[in-house]
């Protein structure tokens, strides 16, 4: 997999995920063409709820190519309708999707599609008034958490709170092998996230500009759990 800090390997060819510079050493941002022009469309102010949501899905399966790059396959045995061959299988630890509510939902199915024995936790947070960090009001992950490596899904990383958040109770749980997969990602979101968790690889199809005063990611692509479910 190209998750090889920026600067310590060639540059890779233009549609390969990449690292956009050293200040970002666990991001890897996912630029296939592909996922560009969806990302595009998934921009637009105009695009209504239905292909926002079907947008969502396909860059999530996309995004889940790559991220699922370094998965270690073991020989196995299969017979093709002419002769008994040695085949591939993927092996070691078992996948888990963790979505952050709500909007992380939007692209569960889209990688269980790639990978559909993959089991599926959640993570619900909320943001209090006077801390303004986030507290776990929901945590539901398989009871064997050391035995998976862990996709945790959010469209958006943007301060990096909810991420940090649920990375931390997921390693309280027992995890230690955590994907972050996201769309769109704002730079403060990949330094807290980062700085609390350098062992997590960060994959998105984005780094945008800043945040605003709401702590929206500019430009962005507005409130993604509303654009998804029609709540605006
Ligand atoms: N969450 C969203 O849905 N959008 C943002 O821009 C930031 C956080």
């Amino acid at each position: 997999m190209d998750t090889t800090p920026a600067g310590s390997a060639p540059a890779p060819p233009a549609a390969a995920p990449t690292t956009p510079d050293a200040e970002f050493p666990s991001l890897v941002l996912v630029r296939h063409p592909l996922v560009r022009h969806k990302l595009t469309l998934l921009r637009d102010r105009r695009t209504p709820t239905k292909i926002f949501k079907e947008l969502v899905d396909e860059i999530a399966t996309l995004m889940a190519y790559e991220a699922t790059r370094d998965l270690p396959l073991a020989p196995v045995p299969v017979e093709t309708p002419l002769e008994v061959m040695t085949g591939e299988a993927v092996s070691g630890k078992k996948l888990t999707l963790v979505p952050i509510l709500r909007a992380g939902l939007g692209m569960v199915e889209g990688i269980l599609r790639l990978v559909p024995a993959a089991r599926v936790g959640h993570v619900g947070l909320y943001r209090d008034h006077s801390t303004l960090e986030p507290v776990d009001y929901y945590f539901k992950v398989p009871g064997d958490a050391s035995e998976r490596e862990f996709f945790v899904l959010d469209p958006m990383l943007a301060t990096g709170g909810s991420a940090a958040s649920a990375v931390t109770s997921l390693k309280r749980a027992g995890a230690t092998r955590i994907k972050f997969l996201c769309l769109v990602a704002a730079p403060a979101g990949v330094r807290r996230l980062a700085a609390a968790h350098p062992d997590v690889t960060i994959y998105a199809a984005a780094l945008d500009r800043e945040l605003n005063e709401q702590g929206y990611i500019l430009p962005g692509l507005g409130d993604a759990g509303d654009r998804l479910f029609g709540t605006r």
